[in-house]
């Protein structure tokens, strides 16, 4: 927990963030400069590469910290508590040293332990984003992503007066393959399916897994024919193929889906509203063409 002490000790080193040169533009740097940019209680003020398109370079130039290509015209210039010399050049050390006396320098073992560290934990922050986002099986991005991804799209909508679709769909009799051939092979089909589904579909439609087997379609500027024939193109496709579960078990699947439109949606209602509407009326299809046989998709009540 904060003390008062340290909460004061945080604002002042908030109001007074540590100037930081980055010596080094290469991997290392561009790394040290894209953890640090958010970091409070530093100010990168300047990074160093003697080449002038160095990715650490571009970057700083693309967030508008100062660049140079002269280590010492740099640490003068920008007059910095610290410099991180990331280039293992001793050279470029004993210069900065120089400067800003040998505590003023974070170089060699120390540099390159602090680099393996920055590294590791953005690969670490990557992977936790991504399986925040997705689903293990599929690979698809998961319900809350997609939540996200409706609410964007429908605002967009209401906004620039635009079109938006869903498709909500369900396999079909998905219990009986667990139950004949085992979770395993209905795993696969959930994997095969997706595939089918996705090679469907444009590069702007997002394809998600809403549930156990059911699956949400977001086609952005596609309106509500556009977004029947999509669906009728995916149920095709799915129903004509013969899905490899097993040693010799190949198995056909069906859908079932309701199609929903951003232009059915009653106007004053709040994205939220909108976004939820949208949901239901889809859902509200799906049960319908569930109802009326399965293998078919639903788009009007
Ligand atoms: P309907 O045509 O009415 O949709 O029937 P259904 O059998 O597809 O639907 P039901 O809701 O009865 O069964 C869905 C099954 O999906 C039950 C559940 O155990 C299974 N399931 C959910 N998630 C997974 C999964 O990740 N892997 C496997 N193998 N099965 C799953
Ligand atoms: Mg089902
Ligand atoms: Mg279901």
């Amino acid at each position: 927990m904060l003390t008062k002490n340290n909460r004061e000790d945080l604002k002042r080193l908030r109001d007074d963030p540590s100037r930081v040169v980055i010596l080094g533009g290469g991997r290392g740097g561009s790394a040290m400069l894209e953890t640090l940019f958010d970091e409070v209680l530093v100010d990168i003020v300047a990074v160093v590469d003697l080449q002038e398109d160095a990715p650490g370079i571009l970057l700083a130039k693309q967030r508008h910290i100062a660049t140079f290509t002269d280590v010492a015209t740099a640490l003068i210039a920008s007059a910095p508590c610290v410099a991180f010399n990331l280039t293992d050049n001793e050279m470029v050390e004993e210069v900065a040293a120089n400067i800003l006396g040998v505590g003023g320098v974070i170089g060699g073992l120390e540099a390159r332990l602090m680099w393996r560290m920055v590294t590791d934990l953005k690969a670490a922050k990557k992977d936790l984003e991504f399986q925040a986002t997705h689903d293990v099986l599929t690979n698809l991005v998961n319900r809350r992503f997609m939540v996200e991804q409706v609410e964007q799209e429908v605002e967009r909508c209401r906004r620039y007066d635009m079109q938006c679709s869903v498709i909500m769909l369900d396999l079909d009799h998905f219990k009986q393959v667990n139950d004949e051939h085992g979770h395993a092979a209905g795993d696969e089909v959930l994997k095969g399916v997706t595939c089918i589904i996705a090679e469907q579909l444009r590069s702007a439609d997002i394809l998600a897994r809403w549930g156990g087997e059911e699956f949400l379609i977001l086609l952005p500027h596609t309106d509500k024919k556009a977004a029947l024939s999509a669906a009728e193109k995916c149920l095709s496709a799915v129903q004509g193929a013969e899905l490899d579960v097993a040693d010799a078990v190949r198995l056909q699947m069906s859908f079932s889906a309701g199609v929903a439109s951003f232009s059915e949606l009653k106007q004053g209602l709040s994205t939220t509203g909108m976004v939820d509407a949208l949901l239901a009326i889809s859902d509200r299809r799906l049960y319908a063409a569930k109802s009326s046989g399965r293998g078919q998709v639903a788009y009007q009540d």
